[in-house]
C-alpha cells in the first residue's frame, strides 16, 4: 500500500464506527469469518478492542489481517483498521486523462474533452501536457512549455471540471504515458481512468514505447479525427482489443479539422486564429507574440 493509498483510508476511517468487539476471550475462528465477511461487503472495517482483552493491539491487527488477507491500515490506541480490496471494487471516481503537446491548446482538445466528461459520465478531466524532450532543454524550449501550460490554464479556468496535471511537465526526465498512467493508478486507487485520444494517435500507438503496459491502467476513449471513418476506426479498435486486451471505446465528438500545427502556421502567417482556440488563448498568443515564425512548425 503507497502512502497516499494509506493516507485516503486512514481519512475514509475517521468517518466509520467499529463493527466489532474483541473481549476477554479474544480471536476465535467465528470472529476471522465474520470480518472476513465484513471485508467482502464493505472492504474497509474498524475493530475495537476492549480493556479486558490482553492481548496487544497491534498484534492482533497482524494475526486478523493474516487470517483474512487483509492490510492493516492502522492501529490507534485500541483501534484497528483493516483493508481488503473488493473484487468488483467500485470506482469513486471516473477521470479522463488527455495527453498532448497543446502547442496552443485548441477547440479540438476541449470539445473532445468535453464530450468524453459528458458521453462517459466522468467526473473530471484532467489535461496533461508533456514536458520537453531530453533533447530540447534549451531556455527557449523552457519558456515555450510555460506558455503551452499557461494557454491550458487560460484555456479551462471557467470549467471547474477541467484540471491540468503537471507531472509529465515538470520533470527532467521524459515521461511515457504507461508510466504516468501506473503512477495515477498506484496514487489514487479510489480512481478509474480514461485516455482521450484522437484518431491519429490511435493508430500511431502501437509506435509508442512500451505501448503494451498502457492498457492495463485505463480504458481508451478515441475520437475520430481526419480521414478515419467510423468503420476504420472500429476495426482498429477490435485489433486492439484482440490482440492486447485493450478496453477501448469509440468517442463520438464533432469532426473538427483543426492542428496546433495549423494554428502555429496561421499565427506565422500573420492569419487570425479567432474561434479555433478560446478567446483567452488568442489574446494570449498575440501579447506574447508567439508563434511569429516558422521555426517550430
Ligand atoms: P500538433 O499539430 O502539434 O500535433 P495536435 O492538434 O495534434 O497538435 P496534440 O497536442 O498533438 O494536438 O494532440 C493531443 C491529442 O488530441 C492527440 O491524441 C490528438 O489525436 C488529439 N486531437 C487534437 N486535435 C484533434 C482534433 N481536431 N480531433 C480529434 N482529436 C484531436
Ligand atoms: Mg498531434
Amino acid at each position: 500500500m503507497t502512502t497516499k493509498q494509506r493516507a485516503y483510508l486512514k481519512s475514509l476511517a475517521m468517518k466509520i464506527e467499529p463493527i466489532f468487539q474483541i473481549g476477554k476471550s479474544s480471536m476465535s475462528p467465528g470472529l476471522t469469518e465474520a470480518v472476513s465477511e465484513a471485508l467482502e461487503a464493505r472492504e474497509l472495517i474498524k475493530i475495537s478492542v476492549l480493556n479486558n482483552c490482553g492481548d496487544d493491539p497491534r498484534e492482533l491487527a497482524e494475526i486478523i489481517a493474516g487470517r483474512t488477507r487483509s492490510q492493516v491500515v492502522q492501529v490507534i490506541g485500541k483501534k484497528i483498521v483493516l483493508y481488503r480490496e473488493g473484487k468488483d471494487h467500485p470506482a469513486i471516481m471516473r477521470i479522463g486523462v488527455m495527453g498532448g503537446t497543446f502547442d496552443p491548446i485548441h477547440i479540438g482538445h476541449l470539445l473532445l474533452a468535453e464530450f468524453a466528461y459528458e458521453d462517459f459520465k466522468l467526473d473530471e478531466i484532467w489535461f496533461l501536457p508533456n514536458g520537453n524532450p531530453p533533447h530540447k532543454k534549451t531556455d527557449e524550449s523552457k519558456k515555450a512549455l510555460a506558455h503551452r501550460i499557461k494557454m491550458i490554464e487560460l484555456a479551462i479556468s471557467d470549467m471547474p471540471h477541467f484540471k491540468i496535471d503537471l507531472s509529465e511537465a515538470e520533470t527532467d526526465v521524459h515521461s511515457y504515458t504507461y508510466s504516468t498512467m501506473q503512477k495515477f493508478n498506484r496514487m489514487y486507487p479510489e480512481c478509474e481512468f480514461y485516455f482521450i485520444l484522437g484518431a491519429d494517435s490511435l493508430f500511431a500507438i502501437e509506435e509508442w514505447r512500451y505501448f503494451k503496459e498502457i492498457f492495463p491502467t485505463c480504458t481508451i476513449l478515441a475520437a475520430m479525427r481526419d480521414d478515419k471513418d467510423v468503420r476504420t476506426m472500429q476495426e482498429q479498435i477490435s485489433y486492439l482489443k484482440e490482440r492486447y486486451g485493450a478496453k477501448i471505446e469509440l468517442l463520438r465528438a464533432p469532426l473538427l479539422e483543426i492542428s496546433s500545427t495549423t494554428i502555429r502556421k496561421r499565427a506565422a502567417m500573420r492569419r487570425g486564429i479567432r474561434y479555433i482556440v478560446p478567446d483567452s488563448v488568442s489574446n494570449y498568443i498575440k501579447e506574447h507574440e508567439l508563434y511569429q515564425t516558422n521555426e517550430f512548425l
